[in-house]
């Protein structure tokens, strides 16, 4: 979400205006699944851990859900949304009412929200406040305004036909969630399932359950009818499969591998061939004209690679800067490197925080390694650092050639890989030269260039002179291999509705 000026290059500027303190959370009150608008214990009696990634501490154990809960809360949900049901009587501005007052208690609880998400996530709370949290309720006032105004078309075929459209719920919405945001993926998917009048069973990851059960218990308090949304703390191939090979499951979106979302499409297809969204990896380019205001594009650049400890799909991956100002733009970017301050999470004054678990740190460690054998020049960071927990410290590399692994692979940590080109159509070329096609940004000052460049990169967000700025309003997803369907926005309406389409014979009038 768009960083609203306060935040530069993911640092406060100065004393932040209302920024509360981190709540102190001695124990968590929402651990078990959620079904029917109850807390049952998993059927299997079994339960796991959830940790902190910034001191590895244990925070809680929580109710594993499995095959049969998923039963269970599909069970519920297809209840909830049948004809005749209180979801499916109630008034169309009654689901816009209730999605506003669920926004209302996310602000209520907005700092007790972003201490659990930085407790489970390691994110700074800074940014889980002032950003997380901020798009979160924006996404739910946003589809609360929509609620009363999806509606369909009336077609003129001849006088003997009278046909019009009529927009309906999809019916059971599954939703299998990744770690990286957990509050923004539950609302980006639960915002759109309930404005347009559909129940949900939702999946966070089993790395970060906690604030996804919290809004289970605010979806109770604002009303909404019991099964309209179910939640099941979970592991991926067990109750995230059985959502996406369920028979009662009419639809599932899913955020996450590219490697996991081939296994939802093989999934939706061997069973009731669901619908399927899907929002995958991205190995994103960026291209830094020579005429570029450089200044603002290395600090956007590199708040987008560094942002959220490089765990986003939309990280700045690969950034293309002309031959001109390269050597400027290398510098820039190690002086700017220097003031991210990365530290404990809880401190308002952090804007880097650790990885989110010793998998993804390996891996990450691995992948700058292989830069350094590969031949590209490590300028800045490429350790861990001298700290518990799972801190790797910024990392810059210029030099970097498209045949290198760091250059092909999604490295989802704080990795900023700078290239050089030479000219507008050799950077498109290689800008395009990957399987993925979430996002890509051009910095330029001049409006022809960067209509032209905008048009010819395969990305279905393209950001001119910004970075990640992201809003409830504008349509979000992937080209290729980074998916397919659009989240928020207006787009999004449509992944979640049935269009029926009535034909009636008018008779003819003596
Ligand atoms: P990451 O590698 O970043 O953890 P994943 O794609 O593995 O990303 O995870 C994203 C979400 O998908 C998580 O909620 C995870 O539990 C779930 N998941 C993982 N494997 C499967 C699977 N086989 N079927 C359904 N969901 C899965």
């Amino acid at each position: 979400m768009a960083q609203n000026g306060i935040i530069e290059n993911g640092q406060p500027k100065g004393e932040i205006p209302g920024l509360p303190k981190p709540v102190k959370i001695t124990e968590v009150k929402y651990t078990k699944i959620f079904i029917n608008n109850e807390w049952h214990s998993s059927v299997s009696g079994k339960t796991f851990p959830t940790y902190n990634p910034a001191t590895g501490a244990k925070i809680c154990e929580v109710e594993e859900a499995d095959k049969l809960d998923v039963d269970k809360a599909v069970l519920a949900a297809k209840a909830a949304g049948d004809r005749g049901s209180a979801w499916r009587q109630m008034e169309v501005s009654g689901r816009g009412r209730l999605l506003n007052k669920l926004a209302d208690l996310m602000e209520r609880d907005r700092a007790l929200l972003a201490t659990m998400e930085t407790m489970d996530t390691g994110k700074p709370f800074l940014h889980s406040f002032l950003i997380d949290l901020d798009g979160s309720i924006k996404t739910l006032r946003y589809y609360a305004g929509w609620a009363d105004k999806i509606h369909g078309k009336t077609m003129p075929v001849d006088d003997n036909f009278m046909c019009f459209t009529k927009h309906e719920p999809v019916g059971v919405c599954g939703a299998i969630i990744p770690w990286n945001f957990p509050l923004l993926m539950f609302v980006w998917k639960v915002g759109p399932a309930l404005c347009c009048g559909n129940t949900v069973v939702i999946k966070p990851a089993e790395q970060t359950p906690l604030t996804a059960l919290h809004m289970g218990a605010l979806i109770k308090e604002s009303g909404f009818p019991p099964g309209v949304v179910n939640i099941l703390p979970g592991y991926g191939p067990t109750a995230g499969a059985a959502i996406s090979n369920h028979m009662e499951v009419d639809k599932v979106a899913f955020t996450g591998s590219t490697e996991v979302g081939k296994l939802i499409k093989e999934a939706a297809a061997r069973s009731n061939l669901k619908r399927v969204t899907l929002e995958l990896g991205g190995k994103n380019p960026t291209i830094v004209f020579a005429d570029a205001d450089l200044r603002l594009a290395v600090e956007e650049v590199q708040r987008g690679a560094f942002f959220n400890q490089g765990q986003c799909c939309t990280a700045a991956s690969r950034i293309f800067v002309q031959e001109q100002v390269y050597e400027e733009f290398v510098r820039l970017s190690m002086e700017s490197a220097e003031r991210v301050l990365a530290g404990d999470p809880m401190d308002p004054r952090t804007a880097h925080g650790p990885q989110i678990d010793q998998k993804q740190f390996d891996k990450i460690v691995d992948l700058i390694r292989s830069g350094e054998r590969e031949g590209a020049t490590l300028e800045y960071g490429g350790r861990p650092m001298d700290r518990k927990g799972l801190f790797i410290k910024p990392t810059i590399f210029s030099g970097v050639k498209d045949h290198m692994r760091i250059a092909k692979e999604e490295i989802f940590g704080p990795v900023q890989c700078i290239f050089s080109f030479k000219s507008q159509e050799e950077a498109i070329e290689r800008a395009n030269g990957t399987p993925y096609g979430l996002a890509a940004a051009v910095f330029t000052r001049d409006v022809d260039r960067a209509l032209s460049v905008s048009a010819a990169l395969q990305a279905g967000t393209v950001w001119v002179n910004c970075y990640n700025a992201l809003h409830a309003q504008t349509p979000f997803g992937g080209y290729k291999m980074s998916g397919h369907g659009r989240e928020l926005g207006e787009y999004a309406l449509a992944e979640y509705s049935e269009v029926k389409t009535v034909t009636i014979k008018v008779a003819k009038q003596d």
